[in-house]
């Protein structure tokens, strides 16, 4: 794939270049809106035909795309509304278990999702929005989205998640002056800084090593006794001689004047609870998407995960769903696709009168 330059004004008032592979969500915010048609705008309480579809999957993350590719194969009219194209692997700098992609980052990965879907696009409309509220309907549902009012007979939710914050004193003001929750969107602008991430899990690693090409240092600071990654990645970092892990500390403040300089933590580091950074990032986990499977009655677990039987039926007739924002345990991208996969079935067969449900 052919790198592109791309200069952005950045935070701190510099000048940077970015190759675009590694800048997931600026560039696809801003240089990849994808639209290929768009229902017309509608104040009418009633969708038109136009506007009516088999299937509305909600979520253009991998799990709605691979849902809405084997919803056309299935010939079945499709809007999958999205408000991020790519969902949460955009912001992936590497991804190197997607089979039949030795290494690539998630951004160039989702291109390729763009491209498979593209092809189905007499079946497949995607449409730019937010689906702002869903409700039943005598025949099927309505979807309420930023762009107008759609209507389908079978939902999928493929909602996922988003970043969870850390909530304490002055992540707020400095966001974007210096605190970040996406290293592969803003490593390049901490070039020589010393920087922290917060977070144990294996995203939070890989945030971390990722960082470490740029930052001088980088602190994994996590809460718990030992950081979990894939064994890959803690072999690297083991082997990355700038990024040292501080266990069983949390970071209390976020303190600075114009951007963040430092950071108070809960014990002493160095001798220390307050750490001088020039940068924090945050990889803690992340909240599920549930307002809409809220609105249609879609039963929850503990969690506030979608509870799906193994064929991504939900409890409420006619919607389904699959991938992150589900109760299922393994999160990646290849089982949401799966999921997606499954779902798009489970919703054919049940507008051919069929169900897949499972019997209790
Ligand atoms: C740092 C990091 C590294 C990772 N690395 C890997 C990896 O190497 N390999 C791997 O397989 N997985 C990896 N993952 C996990 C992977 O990103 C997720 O499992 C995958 O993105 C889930 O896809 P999804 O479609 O279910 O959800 P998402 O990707 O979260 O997509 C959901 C989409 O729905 C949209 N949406 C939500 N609500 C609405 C609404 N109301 N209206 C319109 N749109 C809405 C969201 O904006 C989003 O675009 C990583 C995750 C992180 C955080």
């Amino acid at each position: 794939m052919q790198a592109k330059n791309w200069t952005l004004k950045a935070w701190f008032g510099e000048k940077c270049t970015y190759d675009q592979g590694k800048l997931g969500r600026e560039l696809n915010n801003h240089f990849h809106p994808i639209l290929l048609s768009m229902p017309s705008k509608s104040n009418s309480t009633e969708t038109n035909s136009k506007n009516a579809y088999d299937i509305a999957i909600i979520g253009t993350g991998g799990s709605g795309i691979a849902a809405a590719i084997y919803s056309a194969r299935f010939n079945l009219k499709t809007v999958v509304i999205g408000e991020k194209y790519g969902g949460l692997i955009v912001d992936t700098h590497l991804v190197e278990n997607y089979p039949g992609f030795v290494r690539l980052s998630g951004y160039d990965l989702m291109q390729e999702f763009k491209k498979h879907v593209e092809d189905y696009k007499d079946k497949v409309t995607l449409l730019d929005a937010s689906a702002q509220h869903v409700k039943k309907t005598k025949n099927g549902f309505e979807v309420e989205t930023s762009e107008g009012k759609v209507s389908a007979r079978a939902i999928i939710l493929a909602t996922g998640t988003e970043r969870k914050k850390l909530n304490v004193p002055g992540e707020k003001e400095y966001t974007n002056k210096g605190v970040s929750y996406c290293a592969t969107c803003d490593s390049p602008l901490f070039k020589n800084k010393i920087v922290g991430i917060v977070g144990g899990s294996d995203s939070a690693v890989k945030e971390g090593l990722l960082l470490s090409e740029y930052a001088s240092k980088v602190y994994v600071i996590y809460r718990g006794q030992q950081v979990r990654a894939e064994p890959i990645n803690m072999e690297r970092l083991k082997k990355a001689k700038n990024v040292e892990v501080i266990t069983n500390t949390n970071v209390l403040e976020i303190k600075g004047e114009k951007f963040i300089s430092h950071v108070i933590l809960d014990k002493p580091f160095q001798g220390k609870k307050e750490m001088p950074l020039g940068g924090l990032f945050i990889e803690i986990g992340h909240i599920v998407r549930n307002e809409l499977a809220k609105e249609l009655g879609v039963a929850l677990d503990e969690k506030g995960e979608i509870i799906v039987d193994k064929n991504s039926n939900t409890n409420v007739e006619g919607v389904f769903s699959a991938g992150d924002v589900t109760n299922r345990a393994w999160k990646q991208l290849i089982t949401g696709v799966a999921e997606g996969c499954v779902a798009a079935w489970s919703a054919y067969e049940y507008l051919n009168g069929s169900s897949t449900r499972e019997k209790k």
